[in-house]
């Protein structure tokens, strides 16, 4: 049976400073093993690990005295000539929540340990912009304690509470340093005051930009590993997260990944939020292909017209150039462009590995990808093989967010490393 494993092995900027003890470190990659919720025998944690079926073994019921893992009986497996292993599956009963707050998307995600959701609550985002921060503060208590009502389950069942949001965090003081999305929340914002109240002082609460949130249900991958990487969020504004080295790299002012405020045009009409002219995110957003559709003719065949321009989506735009459209390709042309000049000028500073395209534009299509590099290879150093690997995530950015959420607060519990030590 081919297995995959769920987590990489490779650690990442949470990950705890490793114990020269083996029998802590073999526990430590066995329980990981588990990590996915699914039932696993240990001849698959052996083969997956490398770990010995004898060690394996033992790490197992180690984990099972102590109800970190709990037996399922043994089951029939044709492949193995008729033996009756044994399964076993992780047994924590905690709950982790995850409140995505983005400028478009605003939802309360709670999850099991594994980062199965349980129940989502959807809000209209814009609404929410508008509130003032001591307003948001109340928003956020009184929803997160509402979904706990209606799934029936107490504030010391939740092990942990994320908050994914646009804006670079500082990480000193748990704040949004700035968030240009929401400029009327001023700077220094704190959102975590109510929930800190309600909750515990054993409650782990968490605020992170949510690129960064994503990009941690990359780093876990193991085709990730320990690449270069720069993923490229596109929802709801630009936002990049670069990763090295099984780590994500954030910078002093936590700036490092902000590409959606690289300068593409600085003789650019539109100014951004963050006061500067020709920001890649401006460039780029549905709104900027309306207004230029608006100043040009568009013939009468096209299926543009059959959509009001103010209605007009960036997966509309694509899927019409995908069908041939002319005019929607010369968009999708400008698009990849802009693009093709912010990775030229990336690839100076990081030269990722792989870049990973996540919401709207992971469904861009062919012709946007052809163009894209054909306009990176007018760049005379970037031979064909200078190019990075492309990838276009099609999981949709919430989902990712949920994912990068639940490994990010379920880490606090398996990087704790006295849950390893004794027996
Ligand atoms: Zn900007």
């Amino acid at each position: 049976m081919e297995q995959t494993l769920p987590f990489s092995i490779i650690e990442n900027r949470d990950a705890p400073a490793m114990p020269s003890n083996l029998k802590i470190i073999n526990r430590f990659n066995i329980l990981k093993c588990f990590r996915d919720g699914m039932s696993h025998t240990v001849g698959e944690v052996s083969a997956i690990t490398g770990i010995s079926k004898n060690t394996s073994m033992r790490a197992v019921h180690f984990f099972c005295e102590r109800g970190i893992l709990v037996t399922q009986g043994k089951i029939y497996q044709g492949t193995l000539g008729g033996k009756y292993p044994e399964i076993f599956k992780l047994n924590i009963m905690k709950y982790i929540l995850d409140i995505t707050l983005w400028p478009h998307l605003v939802c309360f995600s709670l999850m099991d340990f594994c980062g199965n959701v349980v129940r989502r609550a959807d809000y209209e985002a814009v609404k929410i912009r508008s509130l003032s921060v001591a307003e948001i503060n109340k928003f956020l208590l009184e929803e997160t304690v509402a979904i706990l009502e209606e799934e029936g389950i107490t504030k010391e069942d939740v092990y942990g509470i994320w908050i994914s949001t646009a804006g670079n965090i500082d990480y000193t003081n748990n704040r949004i340093k700035y968030n240009t999305q929401a400029p009327e929340w001023g700077s220094n914002v704190s959102l975590l005051d109510s929930l800190k109240e309600y909750f515990d002082r054993d409650t782990k609460i968490f605020l992170e930009n949510g690129g960064k949130t994503i990009a941690r249900a990359f780093l876990r991958r193991p085709e990730v590993g320990n690449k270069r990487v720069l993923t490229i969020t596109t929802d709801g504004g630009i936002a990049g997260c670069f990763m090295q080295d099984g780590k994500i790299v954030s910078g002093r002012t936590s700036l490092i990944g902000e590409i959606g405020h690289m300068i593409i045009d600085e003789k650019d009409w539109e100014k951004c939020n963050c006061g500067s002219y020709g920001c890649l995110e401006r460039m780029v957003d549905i709104k900027r292909i309306r207004h230029n559709l608006k100043n040009s003719k568009i013939p009468e065949t096209s299926r543009l017209n059959t959509i009001p321009l103010e209605e007009l989506t960036l997966r509309q735009l694509f899927e019409i150039a995908g069908e041939g459209d002319e005019t929607a390709k010369g968009c999708v042309t400008y698009l990849a462009d802009c693009f093709a000049l912010a990775l030229r000028n990336i690839l100076l500073v990081f030269d990722p590995e792989l870049v990973a395209f996540v919401g709207d534009y992971a469904h861009a299509g062919s012709y946007f990808n052809q163009r894209m590099k054909d306009k990176l290879k007018e760049f005379k150093y970037c031979a064909d093989d200078a190019l990075s690997d492309i990838l276009y995530e099609k999981k949709s950015m919430v989902e990712l967010d949920n994912s990068g959420a639940a490994i990010a607060v379920a880490d606090y519990y398996f990087n704790d490393m006295k849950i390893y030590e004794g027996g």
